[in-house]
């Protein structure tokens, strides 16, 4: 597999600070802040800030480091956000995870009851 980052996507346009966003959390290798069109109580999305399109793709080349530092931003969202009664983690990827935006991002759905993970 070839992974080919695009830099103008838009959420390495929000990494540069070309963009706005709400922050929830902000650590040396990952982002986290609200998605702008929620679909739960809590919607966050948590990103690396290193140039990795996928979930597959970040998984494959990230450092140490930066695995480390993403997932304490994910426990950190989880924190700050209060879903101690449960939450949803999707990484949508590629065409058939229906990934808008070509960089890795984490989902963090939660703050009400949630429906079965895939309705078709
Ligand atoms: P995907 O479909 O790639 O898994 O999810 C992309 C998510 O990014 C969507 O939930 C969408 O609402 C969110 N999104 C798209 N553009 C922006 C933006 O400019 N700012 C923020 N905060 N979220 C965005």
């Amino acid at each position: 597999m070839e992974y080919v980052y695009d830099d103008q996507n838009i959420f390495a346009k929000i990494l540069r600070g070309e963009i706005p966003n709400r922050t929830v959390f902000e650590n040396d290798h990952a982002l986290a802040f609200e998605d702008i069109a929620p679909q739960a109580p809590v919607h966050v999305l948590v990103i690396p800030k290193g140039p990795y399109m996928s979930l597959d793709h970040f998984a494959r080349d990230a450092s140490a480091d930066e695995h480390h530092g993403f997932m304490k931003a994910v426990a950190e969202v989880c924190r700050i956000t209060g879903v101690d009664e449960g939450f949803r983690g999707i990484s949508n990827t590629r065409v058939h995870g229906i990934q808008d935006v070509p960089h890795y991002h984490m989902h963090i759905l939660g703050g009400r009851q949630l429906g079965r993970m895939l309705s078709d």
